[in-house]
């Protein structure tokens, strides 16, 4: 890295601190509802004090750095014990696509809103007998003048009950073959006649996503994303953004868990079966989070280096899922026999959220493509090993 650019890192960790100093960070409460309204304003927070879209072109409201700066920031928000912004989906996973592949007048429209917190986003891929393989997806959009008429059913859309916008994945050919020939990504507006969302409890007991139905909805052409039919190449720029990017910030997110809880438990007089429970925790964790950083490190430098999809990407998603799944069991195995009792606070550990973070933890190996499908893109495209089918 150029000395210039080392040094510019430098100040901007600086002021980040600064500010983040002189900031009231919020504390997140468990309830979904009020924790979407308090990170939400907490977006806002930090959209007005210039910390949103680091990485991003000013066009599109951003500060025009590199991924770099976004990482160094993600880090001080986690080393003053500060949550991440609400929008993930838009900041971390449907936007860079967007950014990448949207014309001019999408990126002004829809980025800044997204990059504020007004416009919450939600992608909506994943469909009833379309997951892994995506590309058999069967919402239909035809095309009527100068409107596509949208039919069809998604699930699992996370914030779909939240969302202003959606990164619509639909079928506009449905005779191309090979069948991701004939796909196109549309943005549309949740609010639009003909929606129905349904949300879906998951084990957390939090109801995030959602089944989402398209009754001939009508969006304009202008909201097709890249070409017609070439919406694959760009729902793949969504997924490696899904795996890399998003790994570079739950790296210290994940991080700031284990240290906060930890601690916590200093200076409590315990008995030497807690002893070793802590131990435990605190080596597994450790352990699974210095692979995570080694990894991340190579991921930060593909996104400076704007590589784009990548095999590599389905690295970063089976090492982050080890470290969310490693993390989140040797946490809440702190609480011993009281993580039958999320009602309990033992050893003053927030067995709530332990327990919480721990179920989420489990759905970290299926979102964004499971950890089989990415050992396939790792066998296939890495390795070189022959094709599963
Ligand atoms: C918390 C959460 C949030 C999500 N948010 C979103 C969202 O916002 N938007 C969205 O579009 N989707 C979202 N998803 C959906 C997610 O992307 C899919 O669940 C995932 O891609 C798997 O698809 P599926 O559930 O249809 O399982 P299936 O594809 O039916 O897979 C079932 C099992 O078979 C295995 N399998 C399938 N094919 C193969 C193969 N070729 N080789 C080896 N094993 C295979 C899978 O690994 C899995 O274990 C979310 C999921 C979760 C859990």
């Amino acid at each position: 890295m150029p000395v210039e650019q080392i040094t510019e890192i430098a100040d901007l960790r600086r002021e980040a601190r600064r500010w983040l100093a002189e900031t009231e960070i919020p504390t997140v409460p468990l309830e979904l509802e009020e924790r979407f309204n308090v990170l939400r304003r907490w977006q806002r927070t930090l959209f007005d004090g210039g910390w949103m879209g680091l990485g991003w072109s000013r066009e599109a409201g951003g500060r025009g750095l590199t991924a770099r700066h976004q990482q160094v920031f993600s880090e001080e928000l986690a080393r003053a014990h500060a949550p991440a912004p609400i929008g993930l989906i838009g900041l971390d996973v449907v936007g860079p696509s967007i950014h990448r592949y949207g014309s001019p007048e999408q990126r002004s429209r829809f980025l800044p809103p997204l990059l504020v917190g007004e416009d919450i986003w939600c992608q909506g891929f994943s469909e009833p007998s379309a997951g892994s393989d995506l590309a058999s997806l069967r919402t239909r959009a035809l095309r009527h003048g100068d409107k596509y008429v949208v039919n069809g059913q998604k699930v699992w859309t996370s914030w779909g009950n939240q969302a202003s916008w959606c990164a619509l994945l639909c079928r506009t050919d449905p005779d191309a073959e090979p069948k991701h020939a004939g796909i196109s990504y549309l943005i549309v507006d949740m609010s639009s006649p003909g929606i129905t969302v349904r949300p879906l409890v998951q084990m957390t007991g939090d109801a995030e996503f959602c089944e989402v139905f398209f009754d001939n909805v009508e969006v304009p052409v202008g909201n097709l994303v890249g070409k017609e039919n070439d919406g694959w190449r760009i729902a793949l720029d969504t997924l490696s953004q899904e795996r890399g990017n998003y790994a570079m910030r739950r790296q210290v997110e994940i991080g700031w868990g284990v240290e906060k809880t930890i601690d916590g438990l200093r200076g409590a007089s315990l008995e030497s079966t807690t002893n070793r429970r802590i131990s435990t925790a605190i080596g597994e964790s450790h352990v699974a989070l210095r692979v995570l950083d080694a990894q991340i490190r190579r991921t930060v430098q593909r996104l400076i280096d704007e590589v784009g999809p990548h095999p590599l990407d389905s690295i970063d998603k089976l090492v982050l899922n080890d470290a969310e799944q490693v993390v989140g069991r040797a946490l809440v195995d702190l609480l011993g026999p009281f993580r039958l009792d999320a009602e309990s606070q033992p050893l003053g550990l927030n067995a709530a959220q332990l327990i919480h973070d721990h179920y989420f933890s489990r759905a970290a190996s299926i979102y964004g493509g499971t950890s089989q499908i990415q050992r396939n893109i790792v066998a296939e495209r890495l390795l070189g090993l022959p094709r599963s089918r």
